[in-house]
C-alpha cells in the first residue's frame, strides 16, 4: 500500500472519528440538557412539596391549638355546670341506662350522709334499699317492701309520675325524673317542705272559715226562727186587725204595720237565701212548669203598683217558643219577680216590656231561653253598671235614697241563674231604661205543649188600636202569625178613619190620649160599623166595668194578656161572629174573673150549695203549739169557722189530745218543748198503725232552711207551712181537708 494511500485511509479514518466524536458529543449535550430540565423540574417540586408540607405543619399547628381551647371550654363549662349543680339547694343526680348512678349533686348525696355505699356506681335499687334499711324515708303507711316495690315499678315505667315521699326529718321532697335518650335518667329531688306546710295551712284555715261558714248558716236559720216567730205576731195580728172595723187613722196604722212587717220578711228571705246560696246550701228542684204562665202571673201581681205608677206592663212572648219546661219554678219565679219588679220600681214613666224569645232544638230536647225585661225608667250610670250585681250594691246617689229595697236581689238572681247553667246580663242607659235580661237552657217537658185553639175563618181582620208602638208590634207580630190581616193605628182619630167594612174586630187599648178606648167603643158604636165586635185591652179592667160606655165592649181583657188567653177569646168572639155577639158578649162578661184564679175544687162547691145536705158534727182542728202569741194568732184566724178548736201546748200534750179529742186535722208547731212536732208525729204514725186512720198533720215551723222540709216530711207529717201564718193559707187547709160527715168549715164561703 502507498504512504499516500496510507494516508488517505488514516485521514478518512482520522475524519469518520471525528464525525463520531461529534455525534457523541451532541448525544451528550442533548442528554445533558435533558438532565438540566429534569433536574429544574425536579427542583420545582421540591420547593411545592416543601411549602405543602409547612402548610400541613402550620394547619395542625392550628387545630392543635383550637382543640386545646375547645377542651379548656370544654373543662370551664363542665366545671361551672357541676358548680352549678352543687349550689342548688335540691338534690340533682344522673342513672345510666342500668339505673347506676353517674354522679350526684351535694344535696343528693347530703341525705346519705356517712354512707360511703352512695356514692357513683350505685344502683338507684340499692340506693332504695338504703333509704328504708337506715329510715332516712318515711314510708307512712306502706311496709318498707312495699314501699320499695312501687318505687321500683316507678322508677321503670317510661315516664315516671312525679312523687313526693316524706323523709325521717319530716321533711317532703318531690322526685322528678326524665328518662333521655340511651336510656339515661336524670333525678331532680325537690325540697317542697314549706309548699306541703303552707298548703297544711291553708287546708286548715280553709277548714276554720267552713266552720265559720256553716256556724254562720246555723245562726242565720236560728235567728231567722227566731225572727220569723216574733213576725208571725206582727204580721198575722195586723192582719186580723186589718178585718175588724177601723177608722181611716187606724186603718192607715195597721195597714203600715203590716207592710213594714211584709218588707222585713222580703229582707229576711234575701237575707236568707243570699247566706244560703254562700253556704252551698240553696238546691234547685226541677219540675214541669209554664214559663208564659209564671210571667203572667209575676205580671197580675205587680199591676196595682203598675197601675198605680200609670205605667204600661207588655208581655211579648215568642210564638214559636213552647212554654212548658222542666226548671225550679219558684226561683225562676224569684229572678223573674225580682227584674220585673225592678223594672216597675225604677221607672216612673212610659212601660215595661217582657220579652221571651227561644230557639228549641228537635233533637236534644233542652231550648235556650232568652228572657229580657225592657224599661223606659231611670237607667244606670256608666259606672255603676257592673256594680249593680254585687252584693248590697246599689246605684247610691241622691235619686236613688226614694227607693227601698235590700241591694241583694240582683246579686241573688245572677247566682240563681249561674246555678242554672245561664248568665245574666244588662245595659242601660242613664234617664233613658234598662234593659236587664238572663239566658238559661232548660228541657222541655214531656208532654204535649199547649197550643193555640184553631182560629175561626171568620176572624181574618183586626183593627188593632194602641198609642204605644211596642205595644203595637208585639200584637200585630202575635196575630199576622196566626193568619189574621192586622191594621195597626196609634189613636182612636185613626182608627175611626181606617176602619171599614172587611173589619171583623176592633181590639183597643184603654189608657190613650185625647181619645180612650171607651170613648172610641162609643164613637164606633154610634156609627155605621157598630156590629163590629169592639175587644177592649186594659191594665185596669174593674175601672173599664163601671164605666158608662161599658155597653159598647163586648170583652174586656186584663193587659198585659197571656198569649193562649188571646187566642181563646179571639176565637170565642170569631166564632161568635156574625149575629151572635151579643152571646159571646154576655159569655165574655160573666167570665169575665182573673183567668189565673183556680176554680174552686168540687167538693167544695157542693159544701155550700144550699141543696147539701147539712152534717151533724163539726170539723175538729188540733193545733199544738207552745208560744202563747202563735196561739192567739192561730185562734184568731180561725175565729169566724163553724170548727171545734183545741190548742196543746206541746208534743205530749198532743198526743193526749189526739187520742182523746180524735182531730180530722192537726196544725203541729215544730220546735215544742219536751216533746218536738216531728217526735210527736211519729208517736201519732206509730198508734195509728193497723186502724186504717190517717189523721193528715200539718208542720208549722219558723225554719226555712233547706233540708228541713224534707226531714220534716219524713218525720209522718204531711204538708209544711212556714211562719208568719197567712190566714189564707190556713183556711185553705181547713177547706181541703174537712171530713165528708163534718160540717163545712167556712160559713161565708
Ligand atoms: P234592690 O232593688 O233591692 O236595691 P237589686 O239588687 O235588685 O236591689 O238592685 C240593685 C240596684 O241596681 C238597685 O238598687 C238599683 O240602683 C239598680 N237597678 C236594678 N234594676 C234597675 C232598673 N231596672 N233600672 C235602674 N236601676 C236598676
Amino acid at each position: 500500500m502507498s504512504l499516500v494511500n496510507k494516508l488517505a485511509k488514516e485521514r478518512r479514518a482520522r475524519l469518520a472519528a471525528e464525525r463520531l466524536l461529534e455525534l457523541k458529543q451532541a448525544e451528550l449535550s442533548s442528554a445533558n440538557r435533558k438532565l438540566g430540565r429534569h433536574a429544574l423540574a425536579l427542583t420545582k417540586q421540591i420547593g411545592a412539596t416543601q411549602a405543602e408540607v409547612a402548610n400541613v405543619r402550620d394547619e395542625n399547628e392550628k387545630v392543635k391549638s383550637d382543640l386545646s381551647a375547645a377542651n379548656h371550654k370544654i373543662e370551664v363549662a363542665e366545671r361551672r355546670l357541676w358548680h352549678s349543680i352543687q349550689t342548688i339547694q335540691d338534690g340533682f343526680a344522673f342513672f345510666d341506662a342500668d339505673s347506676k348512678l353517674i354522679g350526684a349533686n351535694a344535696a343528693y348525696l347530703n341525705a346519705f350522709e356517712g354512707l360511703d355505699e352512695v356514692t357513683p356506681g350505685v344502683s338507684y335499687m340499692r340506693i332504695l334499699q338504703v333509704m328504708t334499711d337506715e329510715g332516712i324515708v318515711n314510708t307512712e303507711e306502706m311496709s318498707a317492701v312495699e314501699w320499695r316495690a312501687m318505687m321500683t315499678d316507678r322508677w321503670l315505667s317510661l315516664t315516671p309520675a312525679p312523687i313526693v315521699i316524706r323523709m325521717w326529718n319530716d321533711q317532703y321532697v318531690k322526685l322528678i325524673d326524665q328518662r333521655g335518650h340511651g336510656g339515661d335518667v336524670v333525678s331532680l329531688a325537690l325540697n317542697i317542705t314549706s309548699t306541703v306546710r303552707y298548703e297544711a295551712q291553708i287546708h286548715a284555715a280553709r277548714e276554720r272559715a267552713e266552720a265559720a261558714n256553716r256556724a254562720k248558716s246555723a245562726f242565720l236559720a236560728n235567728m231567722s226562727h227566731e225572727i220569723r216567730t216574733p213576725m208571725n205576731g206582727v204580721v198575722g195580728m195586723s192582719e186580723l186587725l186589718g178585718d175588724t172595723k177601723l177608722d181611716e187613722d187606724q186603718r192607715l196604722y195597721v195597714d203600715t204595720i203590716r207592710n213594714s212587717g211584709e218588707a222585713l220578711l222580703v229582707i229576711i228571705n234575701d237575707v236568707l237565701d243570699y247566706s244560703k246560696i254562700e253556704a252551698d246550701r240553696l238546691a234547685l228542684y226541677p219540675e214541669p212548669f209554664d214559663l208564659e204562665r209564671s210571667i203572667h202571673e209575676i205580671a197580675l201581681l205587680l199591676q196595682p203598683t203598675v197601675r198605680d205608677k200609670g205605667l204600661t206592663m207588655l208581655v211579648d212572648y215568642d210564638l214559636f217558643l213552647p212554654t212548658r219546661f222542666v226548671g225550679d219554678p219558684g226561683r225562676i219565679r224569684q229572678v223573674l219577680t225580682n227584674l220585673i219588679g225592678n223594672a216597675v220600681k225604677f221607672t216612673h214613666t212610659g212601660h215595661v216590656v217582657v220579652r221571651v224569645t227561644g230557639v228549641p232544638d228537635a233533637e236534644t230536647r233542652p231550648c235556650a231561653i232568652h228572657v229580657a225585661i225592657e224599661d223606659t225608667g231611670i237607667g244606670i250610670p256608666d259606672d255603676k253598671i257592673d256594680h249593680v250585681f254585687g252584693e248590697f250594691n246599689q246605684v247610691e246617689n241622691e235619686r236613688n235614697r226614694q227607693f227601698d229595697g235590700t241591694g241583694l236581689g240582683l246579686a241573688i238572681s245572677k247566682r240563681l241563674i249561674e246555678m242554672m247553667g245561664g248568665s245574666v246580663w244588662v245595659e242601660s242607659e242613664e234617664n233613658k231604661g234598662s234593659c236587664f235580661g238572663f239566658r238559661v237552657t232548660l228541657p222541655l217537658a214531656d208532654g204535649p205543649q199547649p197550643a193555640p185553639p184553631p182560629l175561626p175563618s171568620k176572624l181574618r181582620h183586626v183593627l188593632v188600636v194602641d198609642d204605644l208602638a211596642v205595644n203595637r208590634a208585639i200584637l200585630e207580630k202575635q196575630m199576622t202569625q196566626m193568619g189574621i190581616r192586622v191594621t195597626s193605628c196609634s189613636s182612636g182619630r185613626e182608627a175611626l178613619e181606617q176602619l171599614e167594612s172587611s173589619v171583623d174586630l176592633v181590639l183597643s187599648d184603654h189608657n190613650m190620649p185625647e181619645m180612650d178606648g171607651l170613648e172610641l167603643a162609643q164613637a164606633i158604636g154610634d156609627g155605621p160599623y157598630a156590629s163590629v165586635p169592639f175587644v177592649l185591652h186594659s191594665s185596669n179592667p174593674a175601672m173599664a166595668q163601671t164605666d158608662p160606655c161599658r155597653r159598647y165592649v163586648q170583652a174586656v181583657l186584663q193587659k198585659p194578656l197571656p198569649r193562649a188567653e188571646l187566642y181563646s177569646r179571639l176565637s170565642e168572639l170569631g166564632a161568635g161572629l156574625q149575629g151572635e155577639q151579643a152571646r159571646v158578649a154576655q159569655n165574655l162578661d160573666r167570665e169575665e174573673v182573673n183567668p189565673l184564679t183556680p176554680s174552686p175544687a168540687p167538693h167544695e162547691r157542693e159544701a155550700h150549695s144550699p141543696q147539701a145536705p147539712q152534717a151533724e158534727r163539726k170539723m175538729r182542728i188540733l193545733a199544738a203549739e207552745d208560744n202563747r202569741t202563735n196561739q192567739l194568732v192561730f185562734q184568731k184566724m180561725v175565729q169566724d169557722l163553724d170548727v171545734d178548736l183545741r190548742f196543746a201546748n206541746d208534743g205530749v200534750d198532743a198526743l193526749r189530745a189526739y187520742s182523746e179529742f180524735r182531730p180530722d186535722l192537726i196544725f203541729m208547731d215544730i220546735s215544742m218543748p219536751q216533746m218536738d212536732g216531728k217526735e210527736a208525729t211519729t208517736e201519732i204514725r206509730q198508734i195509728e198503725q193497723g186502724t186504717g186512720r190517717r189523721v193528715p198533720i200539718i208542720a208549722l215551723t219558723a225554719h226555712a232552711m233547706d233540708g228541713d222540709a224534707e226531714e220534716i216530711l219524713s218525720a209522718g207529717l204531711d204538708f209544711y207551712m212556714t211562719k208568719p201564718l197567712r190566714k189564707a193559707e190556713i183556711l185553705d187547709r181547713i177547706r181541703s181537708h174537712c171530713p165528708e160527715d163534718a160540717r163545712h168549715p167556712i160559713l161565708y164561703d
